[in-house]
C-alpha cells in the first residue's frame, strides 16, 4: 500500500520528503499548496515519513480515520484533470490551508 500525504502538508510544503524519495513519486506544481504521492509509483520504502516536520505522511493503512479522504485525494491528483480535481477536493485543501495558517512551519509564500 502506498504512502499518503494528508492535511498538515497544506500551506507548509517544504519538500523535505521530495529530497529523499528514491523514485521521485512525490509531486506538485508551483500552484499547489501541498505535495502528492503517486500511489502507483510509490515503492513503500518509508524513507519520506521521518523527514516530514509536520507528520503529514502515513502508510495507507495507518492514515488516521478522520483523514481517510486524503487517500482518494492523492490518487485523484494523478488521474483527474486539474479543474475536476479542484472541483472535487479544492474545498478540503482550502480548509486545511486555513487551519494550518498558524503553524510555525507555514510557508508565507503559500499565503501571499
Ligand atoms: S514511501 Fe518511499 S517511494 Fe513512497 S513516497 Fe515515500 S520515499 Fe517515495
Ligand atoms: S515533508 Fe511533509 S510538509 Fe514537507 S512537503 Fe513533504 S509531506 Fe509536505
Amino acid at each position: 500500500m502506498p504512502y499518503i500525504i494528508v492535511d498538515p502538508c497544506v500551506g507548509v510544503k517544504d519538500e523535505s520528503c521530495v529530497a529523499v524519495c528514491p523514485v521521485d513519486c512525490i509531486i506538485a506544481t508551483e500552484e499547489d499548496t501541498m505535495m502528492f504521492i503517486h500511489p502507483d509509483e510509490c515503492i513503500e520504502c518509508g524513507a519520506c515519513l521521518p523527514e516530514c516536520p509536520v507528520n503529514a505522511i502515513f502508510s495507507e493503512e495507518e492514515v488516521p480515520e478522520d483523514q481517510k479522504g486524503w487517500v482518494e485525494l492523492n490518487a485523484d491528483y494523478f488521474k483527474m484533470d486539474r479543474n475536476a480535481f479542484l472541483a472535487k477536493h479544492g474545498d478540503a485543501i482550502d480548509a486545511a490551508k486555513a487551519k494550518n495558517k498558524g503553524s510555525a512551519l507555514a510557508n508565507p509564500a503559500l499565503y501571499a
